[in-house]
């Protein structure tokens, strides 16, 4: 059995959906599909899940809604025509309005993306449709319930010999809609996977699999034929968004496979993405580069840090009482670097500031904001010699400014912190010095 997810790009448009049919029905073991919604057909053109977004917002601030409902319902009216199918779209749609102009919530106008598109999906390949929202479930905590979804859905899917599930969403204790982060039919489909004892998770994109660096950035780059779960977790989360990076835990347990594919290029073999990569040693070069902006790093140094009993506990105790969380933490004798994405510390850092002097009394404490951090990451590269000698002389070369360096605890990655301005920059010439 192959699980076949499906993004935004892959079912913008009937044109698009129908490679998706060609795939689907080109290999009998693909018994289950998991839609995401219809994507951007063109550069400036907006997804359905942001018009859904826009509907809902407009609702709760009672402004006029009209006008983003019918580029909602054209969307998928048009998909319908060209599809020549009969279903009566309308109807689902008028309901999905009704529901969000009386208070539906955000998490509800957001999965009707994923639903709508299933149902359509599911009409086409003259499979079954099952809604996410009976199968696939959250605590009360909004967290995704893994017990109770592998309680239901394996038995749910056994019912259907092949089967549409909408991704991105499920359903709360409560009954109400819940999703996943953005990206998040990637877990979805990974949950199919887990639940149905998948041979293979497929993973179709519009790119042929995962690259040595943002395709968007870096031209042309390499293709990485094969990654394994840790690398791929650490290159998505550091903003290879190919695949969202929560995707590998609900098949790293059963160790099924995921295969990343192109749906423009069904023939191309993509990325396999495994538990561990066997017969490969540690000479290997790098795996990937990855990165992403607006991230304030918070530099706390004082002289005998290294010796003072609690100093770290005292610095995590600043962040906890503004409910902060790091991305990251390097250290070094007498500094300590804290780097948070600036959404999140916007508000409150010279509250957090003032508590750090208090509490901690540091020599210093610096700020920048505005900075962005780029991974490099490969299996045991840190026990190559020069691998980072390459990496910081490249930078330097550019005129790149290195703000912070942490290369601590974890050896698959080296990061480094740059300014916004010099990301794109800073990615091509790590990739250049290294691939
Ligand atoms: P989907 O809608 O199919 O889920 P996404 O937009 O989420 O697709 O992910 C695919 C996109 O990820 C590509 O079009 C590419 O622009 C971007 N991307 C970022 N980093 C990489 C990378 N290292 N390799 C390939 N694609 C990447
Ligand atoms: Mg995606």
């Amino acid at each position: 059995v192959k699980v076949t997810k499906f993004g935004g790009s892959s079912l913008a448009s009937a044109e698009q959906i129908l490679k998706m049919k060609k795939i689907v029905e080109a290999d009998e073991a693909r018994k289950f599909v998991v839609p995401s919604a219809p994507g951007k057909r063109f550069k400036d053109d907006v997804k359905v899940t942001d018009l859904l977004y826009s509907l809902h917002d407009a609702a709760s601030h009672f402004e006029e809604t009209e006008e983003i409902y019918r580029q909602i319902v054209r969307r998928y009216t048009d998909i319908r025509d060209e599809l020549g199918l009969s279903i009566k779209i309308e109807d689902y749609l008028e309901k999905v309005y009704e529901d969000i102009k009386t208070g539906a919530n955000e998490d509800y106008a957001a999965s009707r993306g994923e639903y709508l598109n299933g149902l359509l999906i599911a009409d086409l390949l003259g499979y079954d449709f099952i809604d996410a929202a009976d199968v696939i479930f959250f605590d009360e905590n909004g967290g995704y319930d893994a017990k109770k979804t592998l309680s239901i859905l394996p038995g749910a899917l056994k019912l259907h010999e092949r089967a549409v599930v909408p991704g991105f969403y499920g359903s709360l204790p409560n009954g109400k809609i819940r999703t996943f982060s953005r990206g998040g039919s990637d877990i979805t489909g990974s949950i199919v996977a887990r639940a149905a004892n998948a041979d293979l998770y497929e993973n179709w994109t519009d790119v042929s699999g995962f690259m040595m660096a943002d395709p968007r950035i870096v031209e042309d780059p390499k293709k990485i034929d094969v990654v394994t779960y840790r690398e791929l977790r650490e290159l998505a989360y550091m903003g290879a968004t190919v695949l969202h990076e929560d995707s590998i835990f609900p098949v790293l347990e059963a160790a099924i496979p995921i295969n990343v594919k192109n749906t423009n290029d069904p023939e191309n073999s993509g990325t396999m993405i495994i538990p561990a990569v066997e017969g490969r040693g540690e000479a290997d070069g790098i795996t990937g580069i990855a990165g992403k902006k607006n991230f304030t790093v918070i530099t706390i140094e004082k002289d005998g840090m290294n010796t003072e009993i609690g100093f770290g506990r005292k610095v995590l105790t600043c962040l906890e009482k503004f409910g902060l969380s790091f991305e990251h933490m390097p250290t070094s004798i007498d500094t300590i670097s804290i780097v948070v994405a600036d959404v999140r510390i916007r508000h409150c850092i010279e509250e957090l500031i003032d508590e750090i002097h208090a509490v901690c009394q540091p020599d210093s404490v610096e700020v920048s904001s505005n900075m962005a951090i780029i991974a490099t990451v490969g299996r045991g590269m840190i026990r190559q010699v020069g691998v980072s000698a390459k990496l910081f002389a490249a930078l330097a070369d550019s005129h790149v400014n290195v703000r912070m360096i942490d290369q601590g605890s974890s050896e698959i990655n080296i990061i480094v912190g740059v300014e916004n301005d010099d990301f794109e920059k800073a990615v091509k010439a790590i990739y250049n010095a290294l691939v």
